[in-house]
């Protein structure tokens, strides 16, 4: 089995890659986003240590993650950020370690987690290699504007605390451009899974 980080900035496309390949036989694709948000809400000792640093309203009464709670308190305070990040990563660099196990009992060719934060968790040590997505800074923001509503100033803003594409390229095994159209990010999928199974 051949394990393969998928990364990239927000808008880059890295879901859209992700989502191709699992369309794949033998493919497993893990997202981070999603395990981090069931893990917030399964994981006791994780709901424990997140109640004990910022509250009881940091879930709702049905046991459910209170996001908006949760993100006011640690909007655009860095501190805040780290402590929330320190008491997360953790454990959804555990889990990981636990789907490549699990994926490889089953049989599964190409594990493939998708993460817009492979290096900042350590993700990077657990798979064999790492995928950049990558595209142009103002595609990127004009296809978040549309896939998310959001203004072009909310998108920067949240652009502003990611890794630099200039140093995420240089730290990846294989990058995609998706400066194209859907067909053209398709073929350049097919031959990345042609080229990875190859091997
Ligand atoms: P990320 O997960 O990196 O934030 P997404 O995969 O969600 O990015 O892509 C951002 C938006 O751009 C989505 O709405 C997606 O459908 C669209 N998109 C991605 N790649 C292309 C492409 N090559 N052509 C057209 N739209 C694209």
């Amino acid at each position: 089995m051949t394990t393969l980080g998928i990364t990239g900035g927000i808008g880059s496309g890295k879901s859209t890659v992700a989502a191709l390949l699992g369309e794949k036989l033998r493919v497993r694709i893990v997202s981070a986003d999603d395990e981090a948000r069931r893990l917030m809400v399964e994981d006791e000792e994780l709901r424990t240590a997140l109640i004990e640093r910022f509250g009881a309203d940091t879930f709702l009464e049905d046991g459910s993650l209170n996001r908006a709670e949760l993100a006011t308190r640690v909007f655009g305070d860095p501190e805040e950020v780290e402590a929330l990040n320190a008491i997360v990563h953790p454990a959804v660099r555990e889990e990981l370690g636990k789907s490549i196990r699990q994926a490889e009992k089953d049989g599964i060719d190409l594990f493939a987690y998708e993460a817009a934060l492979i290096y900042e968790i350590g993700a990077n040590d657990l798979v064999d290699a790492v995928l950049l997505v990558d595209a142009p800074l103002e595609l990127r923001i004009n296809r978040v504007m549309q896939r998310d509503g959001s203004t072009r100033s909310e998108v920067v803003a949240r652009m502003s605390n990611q890794i630099s594409s200039d140093v995420l390229r240089a730290r990846a095994d294989f990058v995609i451009d998706n400066d194209g159209d859907l067909a053209a990010l398709q073929d350049s999928v097919d031959s990345l899974y042609r080229s990875i199974l190859d091997k």
